[in-house]
Parts: structure tokens; sequence; C-alpha cells
């Protein structure tokens, strides 16, 4: 690839501005409203560089591209044997607000659905934590990520609360089982604030770059995670992180990645690279139609997928 990466951003973003396929979140009255023509990208690589394109620096609630984040915090907190005793790492081949749990041991079957994200953040910040210890926790981490102070948008936090039934009926079914013991309308209070926090394409680039460099931050040279969280978080996305349409994200794109209901998504290639990509319209599994093409091109041209050694 001869042009200039910024160039070669913007170029990706022009050839699929025009596809206006899909529909932007309604479940949410505050994702309901958002401008469904916004559409960002941003490549954060482990040496430290940040190349950005489109509406690259506008803000969008984190949604699911928090679970990995948050996974990797309760790991660092709790252990991998806490974790992976609560929330199992088997693909699980449903929608992101699916009531399942697996057979027999009742845990969720990965952290990246939500009754599994909901456990995870219960999680966070050691044992009986309470709910704003959990949502500093993460808001902290998340900001040591970004390498900026993060805030939660209140107004989406509110938003969703007030639709937030699925939500609850999965809290109070995973209390039912013993898998959480918070009080359910805690749960999905402290999950949803997690799901608040305001990123940028960008954002996700950088928090990216650095699971791609194993938990070492590209700005700073400093370790914010050991290699086995970041290496269990890369995991979990690549089982799971595109929900029922894993399986054809990995032999289409093939990399780890998250997608949230606001249109952001998350790409990280090992070693290499963080992808950020914000284009609110969804496509049916909830991934966002011109991020999920964005990332499709990306790995074509730039030969990112991990199957392939060219
Ligand atoms: N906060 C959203 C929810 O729990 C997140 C879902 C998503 O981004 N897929 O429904």
């Amino acid at each position: 690839m001869h042009t200039p990466v910024p160039e070669y951003l913007q170029e990706v973003l022009d050839a699929l501005a025009g596809d206006d396929g899909g529909e932007v979140a309604q479940y949410i009255p505050d994702l309901a409203a958002a401008d469904p023509d916004g559409f960002g990208l941003a490549l954060a690589t482990v040496a430290g560089r940040t190349h950005a394109a489109g509406d690259a620096d506008r803000e969008f609630s984190i949604q699911s591209v928090s679970k990995p984040f948050a996974y990797a915090a309760a790991l660092m907190d709790r252990g991998f044997d806490t974790v992976l005793g609560s929330v199992g790492v088997e693909p699980s081949g449903e929608a992101f607000d699916e009531l399942s749990l697996e057979n027999g041991s009742h845990r969720p079957k990965n952290p990246m659905i939500n009754a599994g994200a909901i456990t995870v953040h219960q999680l966070l910040a050691g044992p009986g934590a309470g709910v704003d210890r959990r949502v500093e926790r993460v808001l902290a981490f998340f900001s040591e990520l970004a390498d900026r102070p993060l805030t939660i948008d209140d107004s989406v936090l509110a938003s969703e609360l007030g639709t937030a039934d699925r939500n609850l009926a999965l809290a109070h079914m995973l209390r039912n089982h013993g898998v959480i013991d918070t009080d359910a309308h805690e749960a999905v209070r402290g999950y949803t604030a997690q799901c608040s926090v305001l990123v940028t394409a960008r954002d996700l680039a950088v928090m990216g770059s650095v699971l791609a460099g194993a938990g070492v931050h590209p700005h700073t040279g400093e370790r914010v995670m050991p290699a086995e969280v970041a290496r269990q978080t890369l995991s979990a996305m690549a089982a799971a992180g595109m929900y029922d349409s894993a399986g054809t994200w990995f032999s289409d794109v093939g990399i780890p990645a998250k997608s949230g209901v606001s249109g952001g998504m998350l790409g990280v290639l090992p070693g290499q690279v963080g992808i950020g990509v914000f284009s609110p319209r969804l496509d049916a599994h909830g991934n966002s139609v011109r991020g999920v093409k964005v990332c499709e091109r990306l790995s074509r041209d730039m030969n990112l997928h991990l199957m392939v050694s060219e």
C-alpha cells in the first residue's frame, strides 16, 4: 500500500459514505435520536502513532464496546479463577441480549453478551465494592486506556435505565441462579453507567492499541494490564465479540473485534494496531453496517487477517 495512511483512511470513508443501510438503535430513546450519518475512523499503532479521518473525534456512548475492557479490569481485580468461574468464554451464537445461561453451571456463556457483561461488572473493584466504586473503577481504567479523562453521559444513562426491562430480567435471572448477589436494579445501574461512558473512534483505537501491545500503553510505555489479561480479553473478543455473526466476522475480517449499539466498533490486530470506527446505523445483529464494511476493507487492503500469512 503506497498511499499515505491519512489519505488512505479518508479514501475508505469516502468509498463507504454513501452506504445508508441499516438503522440506528431504537430501543434506547437517546440513541434513536443519534445523527445516523456520523462516520469516523482511527488507527492507533503499538508504536504510539494515531491516524484519524472523518468524525473520529465525535463523542458517543461506548455501549457494548465497554465489555472487553471491563472484562480486563475484572480479571485484574479478581483473578482468572473467580472471573472464569462466573462467566464462560464460549461463543453463544445468540443475540447480545439473549436470556440464556450455560446448562448445568448456569454461567453466562461469555463476557460479550449482556448476561456475561452484567456479571463481569459486579466483580469489579473487589468483593462487595458497591455500585459507585465499580463505576469509578471502569471510568478510571477506561480513561487510563484512552489516555484522557472520560465522562459518563447522564442523559444516555437515564434514557437507557428507563427502558432497561430486558437487562433487569437478565439480572434477576442471574440472581436467581446465584451468579450475582447484587440487587438487580443496582447491577443494571452500574452496568448501564459503564455503557454510557463517552468515547470517540480515536479513543477506541488507542484503547485497542493497548490490547494490541499485550497490555503496554503505547503512549507511555507503561504496562497497564498483564499480558495474560490482554490475551484472554482478545480471545473472548475473537470468540464472541460480534455476537451471532462472530463466525462470519472472523472468516471475513479475521481479527478480534467488539461492536456496540451506538455504532462504535473496536478491532485489534495483536502486535500491530487498534482500530476504532463510529457509524450508528446497525445491521440485524446490532453491529455497525459501515463499521463492518470499513473493517472488511482494511483487512483486505492491509492484510490484517490473522489466518493468512503472505
Ligand atoms: N447498553 C446496551 C444494552 O445493554 C449495550 C448493548 C450493545 O451495545 N450491544 O442493551
